[in-house]
């Protein structure tokens, strides 16, 4: 299994000099396995650059895309993805179906002439789409579940297993605090969804000063990302989300800082930030 990330950055996509390294690009992680089948989370704008890229290959097209939620930053670039002019691709397309309704028309409606001077109607590709809330999705061996996350509106986070590797993609989740309807016991589960995982992405936008002014936003502490890394046994945490305000240089600090932290409490999980093209796993 291969993995690269596409978009790294929460909210709104934060192009500069300041964001080169990380990447201004919001949500889209690609993953890939040896058969040549290719899964996609998220739509953010870092799904085009990964749909030129997919387009320059001489092989398929073909995708499933699975949405963690329908937030802007989450599915503004889906009318950017090429392969979606590719009457020779089928694209599967699965969302989260609680409160957002039909994904089809969550999608045709982002491109009515109001939004997007193109028509849902442009694309050529063979479109499938269906829903993901708290169950999994396998196929051949690749395994995708979902779990519910704290997060305004309905809004997943999905756990990949294939041939021995996993790989967990939490990008919008508030660990602590802010008020979801999430169930008791949901830290729990969450450790126990999250069980020695290899590599986990999470939600770290904000230092812990910031986040007492955005309690309730719906994202989570560099710390309280580690601490659950710790917790569940991840191997690997990649930051994730980044804050548009926040700097390569700030993160590069924010990530040293961490490590060090995380070493004098004797915790073996290795830390770093989520950065765009970076492979995540090798
Ligand atoms: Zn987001
Ligand atoms: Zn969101």
């Amino acid at each position: 299994m291969e993995a690269t990330c596409w978009g790294t950055r929460g909210s709104i996509a934060t192009p500069g000099p300041d964001t080169v390294r990380f990447g201004g690009n919001t949500p889209c992680l690609e993953v890939r396995i040896g058969d040549g089948r290719r899964f996609i989370f998220d739509a953010g704008t870092g799904i085009r650059p990964l749909g030129v890229s997919m387009m320059g290959e001489a092989d398929t097209h073909d995708a499933v895309i699975f949405l963690t939620h329908f937030h802007w930053d989450h599915i503004q670039g889906f009318p950017f993805f090429l392969p979606l002019f590719d009457a020779d691709a089928s694209l599967r397309i699965v969302g989260p179906g609680h409160e957002s309704g039909d994904v089809e028309k969550l999608f045709a409606d982002q491109m009515a002439p109001i939004n997007f001077p193109v028509p849902f109607t442009a694309f050529s590709a063979k479109k499938e789409f269906s829903n993901l809330d708290a169950d999994a999705w396998e196929e051949d061996g690749f395994c995708v579940r979902a779990m519910r996350m704290r997060h305004p509106s309905f809004t997943v986070g999905h756990r990949v297993d294939y041939g021995g590797v996993s790989l967990a993609y939490l990008p919008d989740n508030e660990l602590a605090g802010g008020s979801y309807e999430v169930g008791k016991g949901w830290r729990k589960h969450l450790v126990d969804f999250l069980g020695d995982v290899d590599v986990l992405i999470h939600d770290a936008m904000f230092t812990e000063e910031e986040y007492g002014s955005k309690a309730d936003w719906g994202h989570s502490t560099f710390g309280q990302a580690v601490e659950l890394a710790h917790e569940a046994g991840a191997k690997k945490v990649l930051f994730f989300h980044h804050d548009p305000c926040r700097s390569d240089q700030e993160l590069s600090e924010i990530v040293d800082s961490h490590r060090a932290e995380a070493g004098a409490r004797g915790y073996s999980v290795e830390i770093g930030a989520a950065a765009e093209r970076d492979d995540i796993i090798g």
